[in-house]
């Protein structure tokens, strides 16, 4: 298979290169060094340029002021690549770009630990280039015109990692809808292995890349799964939004009497199964894995009058972008109401957001609401973020999706 990525010649009107000029008054957040150019910003694009190609980005006095990917279908026309205005957007480039992001991980991989995030998108220089490394396989999702145009360079990047035996794609999210790119997945260099499993904390799980949720774990969870091992000696726990059991086999690992795990996928619950049968030493005699609405299901419990120790709440995305906040504010609020209600005297509840249009603030407030009409009096223990394999460069305050509290209830 290649190894060498080429960009495909721009067309050029004339003599000049692809440019895309700003309206007047609209380079500040480019000075502030944020990646991103919406539409709305565009005084004119020059030179015609193909989805993905190379633009050099120009204040409406014509200051050249970065190097970008452009997108002609998305609102977010353009994904800068480089701010050094005059830097050659290349194989080269590229590449060294996704060994810089590998290299920043190293340090998370040993015996106990076998996957973490390897390239995380814009933070990481990468606009639209996400890779989750499990073993000696990679999996990768390219979400962005730039991306897209560059994959054989970046899918050899990744190939020529010490130690890699595959990459996969995931380029299936609905957002590559937005940026006018089909829909692709599969072997993007060489072989799958037939089954394939990761250590988190020395606990090992399957991970299916090809059927599996995104890349096939959720490994932005990886520092909040040790934190929940660590409070869940003797605590009956609930994981609700549980997925392939990640939060499940951290408590049974940190001495929980029992854990009751809710998802609505059944795909995920039978891993969750086989994640547990993987771990011998975990056998629980009180799990139960429990196939339905979390809503529904959080309601049936609190009417049976279940409580529990210690509650893990990770929901998926209600809120992709901040237009989605007030109905995923109601969402929130109705799953944590129903978790304090559940939840004994002294008990803990881990719950979290992964929504882009939720900011912490907004997330503390919904709770906050939730616990007043709870009626518990609740307090903030730790507030909790993602690992450092999901890092959130300064300049883009966009990429820090994933948000949570530790609480208290009195
Ligand atoms: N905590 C998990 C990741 C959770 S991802 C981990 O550590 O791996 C969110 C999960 O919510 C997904 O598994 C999805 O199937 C599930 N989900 C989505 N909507 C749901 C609903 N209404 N009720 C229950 N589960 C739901």
């Amino acid at each position: 298979m290649s190894r060498s990525g080429r960009e495909p010649a721009p067309k050029q009107r004339g003599s000049r290169a692809p440019s895309l000029t700003l309206k007047a008054g609209r380079e500040r957040s480019l000075k502030l060094r944020h990646p991103w150019i919406f539409s709305g910003a565009i005084d004119r694009v020059d030179g015609d340029p193909p989805s993905g190609s190379t633009i050099s980005v120009l204040a409406a006095d014509g200051t050249p002021l970065a190097r970008a990917a452009y997108s002609p279908s998305s609102q977010i026309r353009a994904r800068v690549w480089s701010f050094e205005s005059d830097v050659l957007i290349d194989a080269l480039f590229i590449a060294a770009a996704v060994v810089r992001a590998a290299a920043s991980r190293e340090t998370l991989f040993d015996a106990d630990h076998t996957a973490a995030r390897i390239a995380h998108g814009e933070s990481d220089g990468l606009p639209g280039v996400v890779a989750d490394r499990y073993g000696d396989v990679v999996v990768v999702a390219l979400l962005s015109a730039g991306a897209e145009l560059w994959r054989s360079t970046i899918v050899d990047a990744f190939a020529a990692l010490p130690g890699v035996r595959c990459v996969y794609e995931r380029s299936d999210a609905e957002v590559r809808t937005l940026e006018g790119l089909p829909s692709r997945a599969g072997v993007a260099w060489g072989a799958l292995p037939p089954s394939m499993t990761m250590r988190e904390d020395g606990l090992e799980y399957v991970v299916d890349p090809v059927a599996g949720q995104k890349t096939g774990f959720y490994l932005d969870q990886r520092d909040n799964r040790r934190l929940v091992r660590t409070l869940a000696r003797g605590r009956r726990v609930l994981n609700a939004f549980c997925y392939t059991g990640g939060f499940t086999l951290a408590a049974l690992a940190g001495g929980a009497t029992g854990v009751v795990s809710i998802d609505s996928s059944g795909e995920a619950l039978a891993q969750g199964r086989a994640n547990l049968a993987l771990n011998p030493a975990l056998a629980a005699n009180h799990n139960q894995w429990i196939e339905a609405d979390a809503f529904a299901d959080l309601r049936r419990l609190r009417n049976e009058g279940a409580t529990f120790d210690l509650i893990v709440l990770d929901p998926p995305k209600f809120a992709p972008t901040a237009a989605h906040a007030e109905r995923a504010s109601r969402a929130y609020k109705d799953v944590n109401l129903l978790a304090l209600k559940l939840l004994a005297p002294g008990g803990q509840l881990a719950t979290f957001s992964c929504s882009g249009g939720v900011s912490s603030d907004l997330f503390q407030k919904i709770v906050a609401g939730a616990a007043l009409d709870a009626n518990a009096t609740v307090q903030i223990q730790r507030r909790l973020g993602p690992s450092p394999d999901h890092p959130v460069a300064l300049n883009f305050p966009e990429g820090d999706y994933l948000k949570g509290l530790l609480l208290r209830k009195s």
